[in-house]
């Protein structure tokens, strides 16, 4: 049995989240079926007290964005990025968007599955699309995270 509601006491059971959605800076991250503990409230839980962070830490990893092709920063201090496939400077406006979907497995919870809608760059030279860094669409997916955890007012405790 886990702990009553933080909020009204009552019984938390294990239940499957609809999709909810945060946004930033041109970044959409979705949740889709994520594990979470709710009352007869409709108070939300997450289902243990790191799960928040491991859920950070997977849209902050480099690791989830290596299939993405990333551009060369050029320029110490006004920073230029050039196309990894042919080397012309990129647009300075995203001109489109990528989808990239995570599985997310944090320690025995249920796998569910999150959706990374972010912002690409088109070379106007050949056509490749890349994002300016991992650093700077980690941060975007970050705070789109947090922005979607606040839409459902869901808490660590
Ligand atoms: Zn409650
Ligand atoms: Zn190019």
């Amino acid at each position: 049995m886990s702990k009553p509601c933080s909020k009204c006491k009552g019984e938390m059971l294990l239940s499957i989240l609809d999709p909810f959605h945060g946004e930033q800076g041109g970044l959409k991250l979705s949740v889709h079926e994520m594990p979470s503990l709710i009352c007869t409230q409709g108070h939300k839980r997450f289902i243990h007290i790191e799960f928040a962070a491991q859920l950070m830490d997977l849209v902050m990893s480099p690791e989830t964005y290596r299939d993405i092709p990333v551009a060369v920063k050029k320029g110490l201090f006004k920073k230029r990025y050039h196309c990894p496939g042919c080397d012309l400077e990129l647009p300075e406006s995203p001109t489109g968007h990528k989808t990239q979907e995570l599985a997310a497995e944090l320690g025995k919870a249920q796998p569910f599955k999150l959706v990374v809608d972010m912002p690409v760059f088109r070379c106007g030279g050949c056509g490749k699309e890349s994002i300016h860094s991992v650093e700077e669409t980690g941060k975007l997916a970050f705070k789109a995270t947090d922005h979607a955890y606040r839409s459902i007012d869901i808490h660590p405790s």
